[in-house]
């Protein structure tokens, strides 16, 4: 018997409507005891899918108006039974309601323990689980459409698919391995050769689009580097709408690191703002110029700021040489001033170049289109599925691994018992991905990282 479990299933703020919600087998008769419907029906009476509007209670007085929602084991969320309580969206009314809730007996839910439950009750399976949370996090456009490709079970479906030949595979080779003079006939060497070459191609093809949607779902590190004075502050504050970093005349006051996410088109950004590149004897700026040196390095892509309205300086060029080899785009700021700037010899620095004036807030769309062309986002095939995150991906690379180890044992002419033990390993790890096969504390620490009401 699942214990009740409650939590507000709504943010944290103010907002028009809080969500209480409710799961496990006493939903309906705990939920009752806290809200009572205006033509007096017990919630624990009503069919599923049924809403019903009254109030909620508190030691026999009312203090708010409520509409209950009514789910019925198995066809909910959770699996379970549920009632979810829609009260005024204040914290104090959204607090008191969960009290009131845990007080006529439900306990307050785990990180994640909602969509856990729903794992354990077969509603879906861990990766449709874990895009929950990246459905929830998703920070822009292309995140949100890859997670909710994978809720709606697209990975899952074509996991299940290798897994289904693989595992018939596996069985036809045991019972090989088992009765050896018997006629197996579903398995012959053509056949074992094709089923491990298809399942090789569609785990690599997982594995290429999680490379190029990585940008897409996760956002990018981009470093913003410049001599002091190149605009990289009123850049990144064009970019965030906001002022994030402080913009000032003084040399060098761009001291730290300022770490910001912004959006470009459809793409998440995760902006440093670096202190500006130059050899100093200032201790302070030292450390910051340290820092804005190992972002650099630590970076996918660089957006080299150069101020148009002065010629080269030797800071310059040493950014120039900087971002030698790496994903950069020279940004070639404040056009709205007369150009003193050597471009040609940028040009030849930087495949990428593109001209703003951050200031004015011009030259964002060019920016966008020249940050999307060199990271090769539209390589990206967004009606694939996209592996969710590391776990997902480490799973389909070592069943890839073995598949792989399976596929050359195959054409040398290893015995079908060696092979399949290589066979086995690549279901283990595809079982593991959906969930099938994962250990408790594989799937306690996905929900762990949950928020509390989901
Ligand atoms: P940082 O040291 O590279 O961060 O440079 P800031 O962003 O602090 O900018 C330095 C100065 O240049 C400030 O006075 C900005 O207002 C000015 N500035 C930045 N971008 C532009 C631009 O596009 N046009 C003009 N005219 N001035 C700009």
């Amino acid at each position: 018997m699942a214990d009740t479990i409650a939590a507000v299933a709504t943010g944290a703020s103010a907002g028009g409507i809080g969500v209480i919600r409710i799961s496990g087998d006493n939903a309906f008769d705990i939920a009752d005891k806290v809200f009572k419907a205006m033509d007096g029906k017990k919630l624990s009476s009503l069919k599923g899918y049924t809403a019903k509007y009254g109030s909620v209670y508190s030691g026999g007085e009312s203090y708010d108006n409520a509409v209950a929602l009514v789910f019925r084991a198995p066809k909910s969320y959770t699996g379970e039974n549920v009632v979810e309580l829609s009260v005024h969206g204040g914290i104090f009314i959204v607090e008191k309601t969960l009290e009131e809730v845990l007080l006529a007996g439900a306990r307050l839910a785990q990180a994640g323990e909602f969509t856990k439950r729903a794992f354990l009750n077969g509603k879906m399976d861990l990766a449709q689980a874990e895009s929950v949370a990246s459905l929830i996090s998703a920070q822009g456009q292309a995140q949100a459409k890859a997670s909710y490709n994978l809720l709606q079970g697209s990975l899952s479906n074509k996991i299940s698919q290798v897994l289904e030949k693989l595992i018939e595979c596996s069985a036809s080779m045991a019972a090989w391995v088992d009765y050896p003079d018997e006629e197996i006939p579903d398995l012959n060497e053509s056949t074992l050769k094709e089923i491990l070459g298809n399942s090789k191609d569609t785990l690599e093809s997982l594995i290429k689009n999680y490379e190029n949607g990585a940008v897409i779902t996760q956002g990018v590190d981009t470093a913003i580097v410049g001599k002091p004075n190149a605009g990289k502050s009123t850049l990144m504050n064009m970019l965030s709408g906001q002022e994030k970093s402080i913009v000032t005349h003084i040399e060098g006051t761009t001291r730290d690191v300022v770490e910001n996410s912004v959006r470009l088109g459809g793409l998440v950004l995760h902006l440093a703002d670096t202190a500006g590149i130059r050899e100093s004897d200032d201790l302070v700026e030292a450390i910051g110029i340290k820092k804005a040196l190992e972002k650099i390095e630590s970076s996918t892509l660089i957006l080299a700021v150069f101020d148009s309205s002065a010629p080269l300086t030797d800071d310059d060029r040493m950014i120039m040489e900087s971002c030698k080899g790496k994903k950069a785009i020279a940004v070639i700021n404040k056009t709205d001033l007369e150009n003193k700037l050597e471009i040609q010899e940028i040009e030849k620095a930087f495949d990428s170049l593109v001209y703003i004036s951050a200031k004015n807030g011009d030259g964002e769309k060019e920016l966008e289109k020249t940050v999307k062309d060199l990271l090769g986002v539209e390589e990206f095939d967004d009606t694939q599925p996209l592996l969710a995150n590391k776990r997902q991906k480490m799973c389909v690379l070592n069943a890839l691994d073995s598949v792989k180890q399976a596929l050359e044992g195959a054409n040398a002419g290893v015995t079908y018992d060696a092979i399949n033990v290589m066979i086995d390993s690549a279901v283990d790890e595809l079982l593991t991905l959906t969930g099938k096969k994962a250990t408790q504390e594989v799937v306690n620490n996905i929900f762990s990282r949950f928020c509390v009401g989901k």
